[in-house]
């Protein structure tokens, strides 16, 4: 079944917390996809009541450490804590606006497993390394230097850096040819456990796209930005899944 996560990014305030309350509402009513959502982290504990279970709720970063004098920063110890059941760590707007390094990334993965969260991995290349021809050459040494040491718990999102929040998106045939190559690179790295990570697309995914790049061979679901931040443009793509 796919899954579909909601990244709401530097979004929301106190009243969206009646958007998670809907999604519940719905999934808990319906058989649909899976669907979590990661909200500022302002709101995880409150959306983790909102969700009533029936929607993992998830941080958009998590520190490295469990503890320590990191002034502004939010441990997967922590996010646990507050009732989270996953992390998104290694997105492209952390790495170019906190300059995080794949090292970091990979840090962050391991805290978060260290916590008992679910990870997602994010992995994607920009415009011009794909006008170059480097696109599977700069994922591949991403997930080379983000990935944890063990699959168990890991989910891996690939999200071209040009086709966030842009509403331009790789075409199914190039979105096919690059989770190929990255199911090839985790199988590489953790043999039979990496066929089983469930490997998501990210990038301008909308209501009227997401059949399209869900029926994508090895795309096991979305990870969805804007289109995520109302319940009736997140359940029209869970629909869509
Ligand atoms: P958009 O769906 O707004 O393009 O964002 C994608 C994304 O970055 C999700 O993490």
């Amino acid at each position: 079944m796919a899954l579909i996560v909601g990244n709401w990014k530097m979004h929301g305030l106190k009243a969206s917390l009646a958007e998670v309350a809907a999604v519940a509402r719905a999934v808990a009513t319906a058989e649909l996809a899976d669907v979590w959502i990661a909200p500022p982290f302002t709101l995880v504990a409150a959306a983790v009541d909102a969700a009533g279970g029936a929607v993992p709720i998830g941080g958009q970063d998590c520190h490295h450490a469990a503890k320590g004098a990191h002034t502004g920063c939010v441990s997967a110890e922590q996010l646990a804590d507050a009732g989270a059941r996953f992390v998104i760590v290694g997105h492209s707007e952390r790495r170019a606006d906190q300059r995080e390094s794949d090292a970091d990334v990979r840090a962050k993965a391991e805290a978060a497993r260290a916590a008992g969260l679910q990870v997602i991995v994010c992995v994607g290349e920009t415009e011009a390394e794909r006008d170059a021809g480097q696109a599977q050459a700069v994922v591949a040494g991403q997930l080379a230097g983000s990935l944890p040491d063990a699959a168990d718990g890991l989910i891996v999102a690939y999200e071209p850096v040009w086709a966030i929040g842009t509403g331009r998106t790789p075409t199914p045939e190039d979105v096919a040819a690059m989770h190929a190559h990255v199911r090839a690179a985790l199988v590489d790295r953790f043999g039979a456990a990496g066929a089983g990570v469930a490997i998501l697309y990210g990038g301008s995914v909308k209501p009227d796209n997401a059949a399209l790049l869900l029926g994508v061979p090895e795309v096991g679901g979305a990870l969805v930005g804007g289109a995520s931040l109302t319940a009736a443009s997140l359940l029209a793509i869970v629909k869509a899944a």
